[in-house]
């Protein structure tokens, strides 16, 4: 047990330094004996069975190395029971339609085996509120509950610009942000989602900082049960809210209670100059959200490809794979430990039936769900 002992305690340092310096049979040695000890509690390891199960266990190391890598976890947290081992799934879901009532929404949700979805609570171009029924609502709530579709996201109306300078565009902005949370409310949503707004030709920071005084307004701490959720953009000219940290930037001016998170929209990160096809790209967003937000703060994730390459600025989604993003980008961030509690929403292109159904498979099978 004292090579068991010594091994580990090299290893399990969160410094990525160590595992450098580590010679390949040691770095073998010290995943192994872990590994066996999980499984085997406090019995004593040989040598044939620690060689047995280096062999096994190699087709684990791309899993291991990144946790080790990714600078935050300790040997004793990792889920390592092979044969039943239960790794967490991230609740998959789609934007998906209203038209016939709200409640259709829910029965199409299901119908492509969703556990979580997003809806428009009305015309996302119209400044127009429409009241939803007691009754709709009531189905609603039945529909979801009865094909555990959770959690459900209301994702606002383009129109609204909290940065707005505009003396009509801004109040109305608030009153219809106000209509959303109230929606969220009615139908028993837990999140709704908001692009902030965008700037009038000044600076972003004085525009994020009226978007937070017009979010305050809009979403008075504690008045709603829902909860408000962020969403960066892609950064096309006046955008205020494309980088983590200005997304951070406008939570920081807000009542804590009026935020409750951020959404991150793959398509828009990447267009944005978040390169999510590369290790590096995965790890720099990963450091800024911890280092600015919180990882526990990262409540949603858009998966749309970028039709657009990266750093583009333009916000044109694309099927999963088909884009600048990629499979390569995708198997790569839904491998990720990170996003395994996080409910993943496609926005991806829809002129058929057929395409839900097809990027929900691709993202089901690279999650191996
Ligand atoms: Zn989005
Ligand atoms: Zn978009």
């Amino acid at each position: 047990m004292s090579r068991a002992g010594g091994s580990c305690s090299g290893i399990t340092s969160n410094s990525s330094n160590t595992l450098e310096y580590l010679p390949v049979k040691s770095l073998y040695e010290a995943i192994t004996i872990p590994f066996l000890k999980v499984n085997r509690g406090a019995a004593p390891i040989d040598s044939i069975e620690l060689a047995d199960s280096i062999d096994s266990i190699e087709s684990y190391m791309p899993l291991f190395v990144k946790i080790f890598l990714s600078n935050e976890s300790s040997i004793s947290t990792l889920p390592m029971k092979q044969g039943n081992r239960k790794i967490n799934k991230p609740r998959v879901g789609v934007h998906t339609s209203i038209a016939g009532g709200i409640s259709k929404s829910v029965e199409r949700a299901a119908e492509l085996n969703c556990s979580t979805m997003q809806i428009f609570s009305h015309s996302p171009r119209q400044w127009r509120q429409t009241a939803i029924s007691a009754e709709e609502s009531d189905r609603f709530r039945v529909l979801r509950n009865q094909y555990d579709i959770n959690p459900v996201f209301i994702h606002t109306s383009y129109l609204i610009n909290l940065a707005s300078l505009s003396d009509t565009v801004l109040p109305k902005s608030i009153d219809l942000l106000s209509y959303e949370m109230r929606t969220a409310d009615e139908i028993g949503a837990e999140y709704v989602v908001l692009h902030t707004g965008s700037a009038s030709g000044e600076d972003g920071k004085g525009a994020r900082k009226r978007a937070a005084s017009a979010l305050m307004k809009a979403v008075p701490a504690g008045k709603y049960r829902a909860s408000l959720l962020l969403e960066n953009t892609a950064g096309s000219r006046g955008d205020i809210t494309s980088s983590i940290r200005s997304l951070a930037d406008i939570i920081d001016k807000c009542n804590s209670d009026s935020v409750a998170g951020i959404c991150i929209d793959t398509c828009h990160a990447f267009a944005a100059g978040y390169d999510l096809t590369t290790d590096e790209g995965i790890e720099i967003i990963f450091h800024e959200i911890k280092k600015y937000v919180g990882i526990d703060k990262l409540k949603l994730l858009h998966l749309n490809d970028s039709k657009k390459p990266l750093g583009s600025g333009v916000d044109r989604h694309e099927h999963i794979g088909e884009g600048f993003i990629g499979d390569k980008g995708f198997k790569k961030l839904l491998s990720d430990r990170r996003i395994s509690r996080v409910p993943l929403i496609l926005e991806t292109p829809k002129k058929s039936d057929d395409d839900d159904k097809e990027n929900l498979r691709k993202v089901f099978k690279m999650l191996g769900i």
